[in-house]
């Protein structure tokens, strides 16, 4: 067995029953690495310091061995993550169409409508609550 060999295979026994990267680490290590060039861009020491506990957070969830609580943090960044990227989609997309459309909430239920812009005032009901109401586009 070569060196190579050697050190490969014990890098597979130390790390069987960690999790390694998953989502989570990743975006730790990805923000540690932004916050840490910004921080000698502008020389900002809380900001380098604050890089370095993500990188400990992170390296700290890669060689967990309590994969149950690092399964429901990884869970729980995934949905944030889904979440956050479908208001930002959603908040270009009103962006694109804003000359198009009037977008306005349900006084009910807040969900988020959209009249074509010139139709006047005209009577509308809420998909989702069925509440009726008046709206100027
Ligand atoms: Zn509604």
């Amino acid at each position: 067995m070569s060196l190579l060999e050697k050190l490969k295979a014990g890098f597979q026994r130390f790390m069987a029953g960690r999790r390694g990267a998953d989502e989570l680490s990743l975006a730790l290590l990805i923000s540690g690495v932004v916050l840490s060039m910004l921080s000698s861009i502008f020389h900002l020491r809380i900001v380098y310091l604050l890089s370095l506990a993500l990188y400990a957070f992170a390296m700290f969830r890669m060689l967990s061995r309590n994969l149950e609580k690092r399964y429901a943090e990884n869970a729980a960044f995934l949905n944030f993550w889904r979440k956050t990227s479908l208001s930002v989609r959603q908040f270009f997309n009103r962006m694109k169409n804003i000359r198009k459309y009037k977008y306005f909430k349900c006084p009910e239920c807040k969900t988020r409508l959209r009249l074509p812009r010139g139709v006047g005032e005209v009577t509308m009901t809420c998909g989702k609550c069925r509440h009726a109401f008046k709206q100027k586009a």
